[in-house]
């Protein structure tokens, strides 16, 4: 079946188009352009959104959970009251962040994940649900000066073989691996999980500035929440950050939620990453999209209270959403609507290696799409070409 959507704008996102129309079949676009540019089919499906903007839909690649429940859990059930709240602020596709936890528990966990993100990508589902596209592992190769509120007791020098037995569980469907370059063996593994295909994320990290440059030689590429659970920014001994900062070929993620960083500095962060460089995330876990009160991250109980999110004193966690995020974006860095939507499309995407399939409206790609009105609000989020 052939569906056309039209809108009063699209973001592609590279280009904006004004009164655009785009062509789905078989849950692909067919085609993108101008209305007045394109043959519409007489048979086909026609949705008009009026003065809305299509775009992508977006991607979050550092996620633990939403609506009540901890990806985890890694049950379907859990799986899918995440996915389906994440439909609703408009992202498509995502990778399920684990946090440290006991080496079985995190096991068993992988497990379920990987089969979740098989099952995706054998049945693109009824449209209702944001799909895993492979497993962020946040931990448990993290600093104990930087660890935040993964459990000391629990975190590991680097392992080949450790990691072998997570790769191993998750079936090795694994995206992203955060890791702090100064542990013992990091760079032997960031090379390893580098070689894999795994986007190596710096993080969780004390390191100096030759430490994260010793790692990005070895093939990390991108850092985990910037600013969050790093060595703070010293202009004499500038660290982590020095080089994350200002490197052209590191992407960056971060959280605007106005909380974990303050407005000013996401401004500075987006002028020193560029529109290219800067990644949106949530690190939303469980207590997402529910009213105040205690909820789990991994094995611990988080206190959420006011969109703040602590444990022991320490924030754990977001109860961020991504259209916020990108409407933030705009608010903080006085970037245009298109750019920051491009911050959780696309540049996810080419974080992922996905960018030709996800986080494009183009020719081929898949019609996962989300509905955004002029204001940044979440219309209407479609996965798979399905419209519900
Ligand atoms: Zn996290």
């Amino acid at each position: 079946m052939t569906t056309v959507l039209l809108a009063r704008q699209l973001f592609t996102p590279l280009e904006a188009i004004n009164d655009a129309a785009l062509v789905m079949e078989d849950g692909v676009i067919a085609a993108v352009g101008a209305r007045a540019d394109l043959r519409i089919p007489p048979s086909a499906l026609v949705v008009d959104f009026g003065e809305a903007v299509l775009a992508p839909g977006l991607i979050d690649i550092h996620i633990h959970g939403g609506a009540g429940h901890d990806v985890m859990e890694g049950s379907d059930e859990s799986l899918a009251a995440v996915e389906r709240l994440m439909t609703k602020h408009g992202v498509t596709s995502y990778c399920p962040t684990t946090v440290t936890a006991p080496v079985d528990a995190t096991l068993r966990s992988l497990q379920a994940l990987g089969k979740a993100v098989e099952g995706a990508a054998t049945d693109g589902g009824d449209g209702t649900r944001a799909q895993p596209l492979g497993v962020h592992f946040e931990g448990p190769f993290l600093s104990h000066a930087k660890r935040g509120v993964h459990p000391p007791d629990l975190l590991q020098p680097a392992s080949r073989e450790l990691f072998e037995r997570m790769w191993q569980a998750a079936g090795g469907r694994v995206s992203v691996l955060t890791i702090a370059p100064e542990i013992d063996g990091a760079l032997d593994l960031i090379a390893e999980a580098s070689r894999r295909g795994v986007c190596v994320s710096l993080g969780h990290s004390d390191a100096e500035l030759p430490q994260a440059r010793a790692a990005i030689k070895a093939g990390a590429r991108h850092a985990t929440h910037t600013f969050n659970a790093m060595r703070p920014l010293d202009h004499r001994s500038p660290g982590l950050l020095g080089a994350v900062l200002t490197d052209r070929n590191v992407t960056a993620d971060i959280i605007v939620d106005g909380i974990h960083v303050d407005p000013a500095v996401v401004d500075l962060f987006v002028r020193a990453k560029g529109v290219e460089g800067a990644v949106l995330i949530t690190d939303a876990m469980s207590a997402t999209g529910m009213p105040d009160g205690a909820y789990t991250l991994g094995g611990f109980e988080v206190q959420v209270h006011d969109g703040r999110c602590e444990f022991d004193g320490r924030l754990a966690g977001s109860v961020l959403t991504l259209d916020r995020a990108v409407r933030n974006t705009v608010k903080f860095a006085g970037t245009s609507l298109q750019h920051a939507i491009r911050m959780a499309t696309l540049n996810p995407a080419r974080v992922l290696g996905l960018a030709k399939r996800k986080g494009t409206l183009s020719v081929g790609a898949d019609a996962d799409i989300a509905v955004f009105t002029a204001a940044g609000e979440i219309m209407r989020t479609i996965v798979g070409g399905i419209v519900n």
